[in-house]
């Protein structure tokens, strides 16, 4: 591999690539990487602590410019969060798509816009949403893969209305948690989608928490952060390979190699006892 790796990050909502990924993206950055994120939706419909949570108590939902004038106050918040939260993780590079997050569709115009986002940042690698999360219809974060993988494919050929060239990703990653089985060896994959990449991230997940911290319009900080960090990658360390904290992740493609592939952390473990590998995984992060 000549010179950096090109990636890019692509949430639904404001608060996605944070969770899903966040310890993945600072351990790249740390390698000198060119990492970018990008938010499809401004988040501020569903996500917000003063426009999804308030009106729940209300009589009236406010109405014409009344609440026009809310959600881009909110959704301004909510976009200050993102870019407090790539500071902590050293992201610079933070792309807002604006999409209103009432319906999510996959239209022309979403997957477009996505496309020439690849096409102006030309990245190797795609992380975002798997196109077939819950129901694979209705929900967001399944819409939000959907754009993207109509969006890669749209961004392999030209468009009339974008002088830059073609350009093809050559590996997307989709966010685990929430998507596929835990897996715990290759029987464990059987009869569903599965997550195969696990990135280590015990390193950073005091970064990932102070992301989440930051996430405050949407309620992810304090206990919520510590309990997510603790049951979702706490659990894709343990199952993935005996760390504390791991991120998972789907390929999209087999990949190609020169020799078998075997990675430092499982050769290491395959000199641990039982013990040292129940042990390796206990550092938890404090609830404070
Ligand atoms: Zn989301």
């Amino acid at each position: 591999m000549a010179g950096p790796l090109r990636l890019l990050s692509i949430g639904a909502h404001p608060a996605d690539v944070f969770d899903q990924c966040g310890g993945t993206l600072a351990h790249h950055v740390e390698r000198g990487d060119q990492v970018s994120c990008a938010v499809l939706t401004h988040g501020a419909r569903v996500h917000d602590a003063v426009i999804s949570n308030s009106m729940y108590h209300r009589d009236v939902v406010p109405q014409g410019d009344e609440l026009d004038e809310l959600m881009v106050e909110r959704a301004d918040v909510k976009a200050n969060e993102v870019r407090e939260a790539c500071a902590i993780l050293g992201v610079t590079d933070v792309h807002f798509l604006g999409e209103d997050d009432q319906i999510l569709l996959v239209d022309r115009e979403s997957i477009r816009n996505v496309a020439r986002l690849i096409r102006e940042l030309r990245p190797h690698i795609v992380i975002t949403h798997f196109p077939r999360e819950g129901d694979g219809q209705t929900n967001a974060h399944a819409v939000a893969g959907q754009i993207v993988m109509h969006a890669i494919s749209t961004a392999g050929s030209i468009d009339p209305e974008d002088s830059r060239p073609p350009h093809r990703v050559a590996q997307v990653f989709f966010f685990g948690e929430g998507a596929a089985h835990l897996r715990s060896g290759l029987a464990g994959a059987a009869g569903g989608f599965s997550m195969d990449v696990f990135v280590d991230i015990t390193d950073v997940v005091e970064k990932k928490l102070a992301t989440l911290d930051s996430m405050a319009s949407q309620g992810y900080g304090g206990a919520y952060a510590r309990k997510r960090i603790e049951t979702s990658d706490g659990a894709m360390g343990m199952m993935g390979g005996a760390c504390p904290y791991a991120e998972g992740f789907i390929s999209s493609h087999p990949q190609i190699h020169r020799h078998l592939p075997v990675t430092e952390p499982m050769l290491e473990m395959s000199e641990q006892s039982d013990h040292e590998l129940t042990y390796r995984g206990v550092y938890r992060v404090k609830v404070d």
